[in-house]
């Protein structure tokens, strides 16, 4: 199994930012070339089938294409937290079984799996608020959540200890009606979950007294999860078989957690960088000197270059949130330096202040007039007499 995964966009031939009908079209297009029916014993269309099955089944699940937009296949490879995805090695009948309204739209609902086996429990969602700092350096959680669980009593079948479940009398243990139309077409066969026993298969005449017949206790559990760092607000995290139990001994559904990061108070984020405002005095702003700025990491000593304008902005490095890829990859922080102008000085300040200024006002004065002949802009009368004098 070390072959190269295509790429889900180039599987489909669709492009990255193809919307949802696009992706559908596309994929009806390949699993009707390639299906199964259309193309007995042919494995290599079997294989194409899967391929398109599978970067369909990701790409039209809104979650499932954001973290693989992000991670690419490793978000479904296991090693990064998220759930396994590989069609590779599944089962038709599961396929069919995924997609049973695409099918049903185009192969009249024929090709559904049989219900019976183990199946997969639901995945549940939930959220979880972290705060701005948690979310780019990581965390741990504790969520409690209402989980069901297989009755003990009963083990799961919903029957009275000393009673069995059996087999339903409607669908003869099928889990599944068949009912036959008149159409245009000609009769045309519809398949429909058991509504006896909804699709399991099986009824329980006397319910087991603990569950009252559900299989299940529903029960508060305490959830450990643990938030990669970098993760950004709307993101989720998949824990794996935390979820719904699974259906007649299938394994339970995944959890999805999605995080709610709180805003903090002087620092925005943007993907992977951080931007903040910071203040520095009029006379920091004219002569340069160091300056403290907050970071995520603390405070960082800065040397402010002399002549700062108000609204600089500045880069410091690697002060940003990390790569959910690779947490020692980071973005940077961006920060604003806003010149603060003096208020509330005191008649010393604002004498000492009104003498620099008539000092500051000479010397910009002469660089303003010296200036004037290079800018070449709006040149009056006196300029041009003054040029003229200069030239000779
Ligand atoms: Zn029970
Ligand atoms: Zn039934």
């Amino acid at each position: 199994m070390a072959e190269q995964k295509r790429d889900y966009y180039e599987v489909l031939g669709v492009a990255k930012n193809a919307d949802e009908a696009a992706i559908k079209k596309a994929y009806r297009v390949l699993a009707k070339k390639y299906h199964p029916d259309t193309n007995p014993g042919d494995a290599e269309a079997e294989r194409k089938f899967k391929e398109a099955s599978e970067a369909y089944a990701v790409l039209s699940d809104p979650e499932k294409r954001r973290q693989y937009d992000q991670f690419g296949h490793a978000a479904f490879d296991g090693s990064g937290g998220a759930g396994g995805f590989d069609f590779s090695n599944m089962d038709m009948g599961d396929i069919f079984g995924s997609f049973g309204d695409i099918f049903g739209e185009f192969f009249g609902g024929g090709s559904r799996r049989s219900s019976n086996g183990p199946m997969k429990g639901a995945s549940l969602r939930t959220s979880v608020r972290i705060s701005f700092e948690e979310a780019v350096f990581g965390c741990e959680k504790e969520l409690e959540l209402v989980l069901k669980d297989e009755c003990k009593t009963c083990h799961g079948t919903g029957a009275k200890p000393g009673t069995s479940p059996e087999t339903c009398p409607k669908c003869g243990g099928k889990g599944k009606v068949v009912y036959t139309q008149q159409s245009l077409f000609g009769m045309v066969q519809n398949v429909q979950t058991c509504p006896e026993c909804s699709g399991s298969g099986k009824v329980v005449k006397e319910k087991c007294a603990s569950c009252h017949g559900t299989g299940y206790i529903a029960g508060k559990k305490r959830i450990k999860v643990s938030i990669p760092a970098g993760i950004d607000n709307g993101q989720s995290v998949r824990i794996r078989e935390k979820g719904e139990p699974g259906i007649n001994g299938g394994p339970r559904g995944d959890l999805l957690v999605e995080v709610l990061v709180s805003s903090h108070p002087i620092f925005q984020r943007q993907d992977m960088n951080i931007y903040s405002t910071a203040p520095i005095s009029f006379a920091q702003a004219t002569l340069g000197g160091e300056i403290r700025i907050n970071t995520v990491d603390g405070e960082v000593l800065y040397e402010v270059k002399p002549g700062t304008q108000t609204d600089t902005k500045i880069r410091l490095k690697g002060k940003g949130v990390p790569s959910l890829r690779n947490a020692s990859v980071r973005g940077d922080h961006y920060v604003t330096l806003v010149v603060q102008v003096p208020t509330g000085l005191n008649e010393q300040a604002k004498q000492t202040l009104r003498q620099f200024d008539e000092l500051a006002g000479n010397t910009l004065k002469a660089q303003s007039v010296s200036s004037q002949p290079k800018t070449k802009k709006k040149k009056g009368f006196m300029d041009k007499l003054k040029e003229t004098l200069d030239d000779n």
